[in-house]
């Protein structure tokens, strides 16, 4: 705990006047639940990353109500949804209190006529999308943690979707929402005084500033979303190279066809197909010459699938495509969501096999810098790896963010050793970090395309990326959270309430 004992019940005592006594969690159970996210972290420092509390509100009103009280009593507030987030953010650095939105789960509205769906920061896309399909529609927000990431988290990270190159990312899926400001006052975020509008060009676009805050500026509590015709048809070949070279050529050709069903194109590097060959019990034998893979996605009507399908085959043989068959196509894309944790081993560098976590490095890179970026990267792992037997690369994608071709999530997945995480080894980890973050800036992209980038190691590039901009970031911070109550201790953002340099 990081509050006196005295402390922890003058809070809780506060709280009583907003929450029911089984919305107040102080267990240390309940709190070391919601200390951690799946990136991994020494399993020795664990605890000091454990909140005072926890609440579970089920309305803004008492997400308004605890937050309100946090700042008189000048306690810190961290926001959980999912917890399935890669930076850190839901994890408390000061203690305080975890408000966890979990239980504001409701769908509160579905608009057939305008095509939107009202719902709680705590609703899951998977389950809003078995409801929205009676009606033939979907939200297609579509991360690989679709499962078990939540409205609400998705807000707070901005997030990224596998199919965004059709239907766009978090940012342009969320219409408005409710946001409670760090003093517990309420704000709706949004184009026009309803929920219900796309564009406007009234004021400062303040939706852009209340996405991908990583929980420093406040809690989105209930969100409006654009909903879309369910897809009759689903396209996903996966094509063989025999080299990256050409793997890379054709999913940029892809990408700049202009297809209007294309959702989005992956490109698995040769580390990638190496490391599923090697160790993916799930992953469906390639002939030992493929060397680097492409996969394709379309969503839309039947025939317009087809049609621009057709034109995606012919591109991917004049690049000297294999096609893989139909059952690696449809059964790997279906798998999407579920086969990152899922081999839990990886390899020490004389081929032992260990238990290990899955951690992902992104970044958002434009295409022609992709085989730069990722020879760096390779490199950093390797240099890693040399070092320590607890990391082990386990190869790159590199996923089209948008639909003309212009930038990609490229991401790094490293497995940890986590057990074996000592103060030596997470010291050469977070300084890989920063390497990697360094390399993607030094090839003109951003830290992350998709994650955020709060953790140690790679915040310490973030001034660097913004410029000016992350004094203008300091200056907003100050004044929507005069009290650093926000998940104080994120971004560098303690920057904000220095009073005097240091010498
Ligand atoms: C296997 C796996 C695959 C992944 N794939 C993807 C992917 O394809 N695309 C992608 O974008 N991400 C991906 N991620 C990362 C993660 O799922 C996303 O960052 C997701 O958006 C986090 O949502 P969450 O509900 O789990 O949020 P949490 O982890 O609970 O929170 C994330 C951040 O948002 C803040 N926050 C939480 N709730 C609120 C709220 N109501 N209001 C304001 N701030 C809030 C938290 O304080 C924290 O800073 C993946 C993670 C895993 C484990």
């Amino acid at each position: 705990m990081t509050l006196q004992v005295e402390r922890v019940d003058e809070v809780v005592t506060a709280l009583r006047t907003v929450l029911a006594d089984d919305q107040i969690l102080t267990s240390r159970a309940d709190r070391l639940n919601r200390s951690r996210v799946p990136a991994p972290f020494p399993v020795h420092r664990w605890a000091e990353r454990m909140p005072d509390l926890a609440v579970l509100p089920t309305s803004t009103e008492q997400v308004a109500g605890v937050v309100r009280i946090a700042n008189e009593l000048r306690v810190p507030v961290v926001p959980r949804d999912g917890g399935t987030g890669l930076t850190d953010g839901a994890v408390p650095l000061r203690g305080g209190i975890v408000v966890d939105v979990k239980r504001m789960n409701q769908v509160k509205e579905i608009d057939l006529e305008n095509r939107t769906a009202t719902v709680g920061a705590g609703t899951s896309m998977l389950k809003l999308n078995e409801q929205l399909a009676v009606h033939g529609l979907i939200y297609p927000d579509d991360p690989a943690s679709y499962p078990c990431s939540l409205v609400g988290g998705r807000i707070g990270t901005s997030g990224w979707s596998l199919i965004g190159s059709r239907y766009g990312h978090t940012r342009d899926l969320v219409l408005s929402f409710d946001h409670v400001l760090p003093t517990g006052e309420v704000l709706h975020v949004g184009d026009g005084v309803g929920q219900k509008i796309s564009k406007s060009s009234s004021g400062y676009q303040l939706k852009h500033l209340f996405m991908g805050h990583q929980g420093t500026l406040g809690i989105a509590t209930e969100a409006t979303l654009k909903l879309y015709p369910k897809p009759e048809a689903e396209l996903s070949p996966f094509w063989a190279f025999d080299d990256y070279d050409a793997a890379y050529r054709c999913v940029g050709a892809l990408a700049r066809a202009g297809v209007a069903t294309f959702a989005g194109a992956v490109l698995f590097d040769e580390w990638k197909v190496a490391y599923l060959r090697r160790d993916d019990e799930a992953y469906i034998p390639q002939p030992r010459d493929v060397r680097a893979l492409v996969c394709a996605v379309l969503y839309g009507y039947e025939d317009e699938v087809r049609v621009g399908g057709k034109r995606l085959f012919r591109i991917a043989r004049e690049h000297g495509a294999r096609y893989l068959g139909d059952e690696i196509s449809e059964g790997d894309w279906a798998a999407r969501h579920d086969r990152y944790a899922t081999p839990l081993h990886g390899r020490t560098k004389d081929g032992q096999v260990i238990p290990m976590s899955w951690h992902c490095e992104d970044a958002a890179v434009s295409y022609t810098r992709v085989p730069a970026v990722s020879r760096a990267w390779h490199a950093i792992v390797a240099d890693l790896r040399r070092q320590s037997d607890v990391f082990d690369d386990w190869g790159m994608f590199a996923y089209t963010s948008a639909d003309t071709g212009v930038d990609y999530l490229t991401e790094i997945d490293v497995g940890i050793w986590e057990q074996q995480l000592d103060d030596r080894a997470w010291e050469l980890w977070v300084r890989a970090k920063r390497d990697i973050a360094a390399a993607a800036l030094a090839h003109d992209g951003s830290i992350s395309a998709c994650h955020g980038s709060c953790r140690e190691g790679e915040v310490d590039l973030v001034p660097y990326e913004l410029g000016r901009g992350f004094d203008v970031m300091l200056d907003v911070k100050r004044a929507v959270d005069p009290n650093n109550i926000m998940n104080p201790g994120k971004y560098l953002l303690d920057r904000a309430y220095r009073t005097e340099e240091a010498p």
